[in-house]
């Protein structure tokens, strides 16, 4: 379990980032990272352990950016290591990526990609992502991201930005949760509603498969097969702290209602339902080349 977290908006994005993490840090804490959009580049910072380590890091030499990403890691695939931390990027260092969950298939599609001869800097699945999002952008962040989705198997919740596309998030999710909160003046993302509540109430819970392109002036939402949505937003009335026991009174009573889920996320994408085996690892055919096509 990882959280991921995002903000654009017309505000300095680096605190809003950072707090948004600090909200999620009950979700993992092995190391964190954050992205911005920045004098028309990006500026990513990254630390091992707590986020308060990537807070002073980041302290060092404030971002000045009003649009990025941000992840708070519980490793699954790889030590914790800043190498392994998020975001994760592709060779030019123009896609960034968070992610929350695990890239089933990321063994073949990590081949396939080190066969075209792209290098890897981190031991996660997440990376395959961000080169295969390289592969497929031609100009357009939702169409590479569409393209990507029909590679991947496992379950996933991805926040990612590219450096030319300023201000703009694609967020989409399979498995993993992924909220997004949407207001007159900015709009974010977060893998649990109540890191978000300080900023709007008003919210949109993405179904699996979902795609969500967020700008500072409003949310498109998009189904699997790429066509536009108008997706109901809910308003939020609970507390902060009522939000972080997800409504529930006690936060025993959330553990123990939440076993089921917690048990379920915690074995996916690892065993075979129809037998009940674990998963073992092989190579597939080509997955990229028939998205490609
Ligand atoms: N699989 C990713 C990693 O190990 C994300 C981990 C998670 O969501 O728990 O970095």
């Amino acid at each position: 379990m990882c959280g991921i977290f995002g903000y654009t908006g017309p505000s300095n994005a680096q605190d809003i980032l950072i707090e948004g993490l600090r909200r999620l840090e009950y979700r993992g804490y092995d190391s964190a990272g954050v992205v911005v959009h920045e004098n028309g580049g990006t500026r990513c910072v990254k630390a091992l352990g707590k986020i308060k380590n990537l807070s002073e890091r980041v302290n060092e030499m404030p971002m000045e950016g009003t649009c990025g990403i941000a992840h708070t890691r519980w490793a699954t695939h790889g030590v914790p290591s800043e190498a392994n931390s998020h975001p994760h990027m592709d060779t030019d260092e123009k896609i960034f990526v968070v992610h929350n969950g695990i890239i089933e298939n990321y063994q073949t599609l990590k081949k396939e990609l080190q066969d075209r001869g792209i290098k890897f800097r981190s031991e996660t699945d997440t990376e395959v992502i961000a080169h295969l999002l390289a592969q497929f952008y031609k100009g357009d962040l939702k169409a590479a991201v569409f393209r990507v989705i029909k590679v991947l198997r496992g379950a996933f919740a991805v926040a990612v930005i590219h450096k030319d596309e300023p201000g703009r998030i694609v967020a989409f999710r399979f498995g993993s949760p992924l909220v997004i909160g949407v207001s007159e003046k900015e709009n974010l993302l977060s893998s649990d509603v109540s890191a978000m509540l300080v900023h709007t109430r008003s919210v949109i819970y993405l179904n699996d498969g979902e795609l969500a392109d967020i700008r500072p002036t409003g949310v498109q939402v998009f189904s699997p097969d790429s066509v536009e949505i108008k997706k109901a937003q809910q308003e939020i009335d609970w507390d902060i702290s009522s939000a972080e026991k997800s409504g529930y009174e006690h936060y025993m009573l959330k553990e123990i209602f939440e076993q089921p889920t917690t048990i379920q996320n915690s074995i996916r994408g690892r065993i075979i339902e129809d037998t009940g085996n674990a998963k073992t690892r092989r190579p597939g055919k080509s997955e990229i080349r028939s998205a490609q096509s």
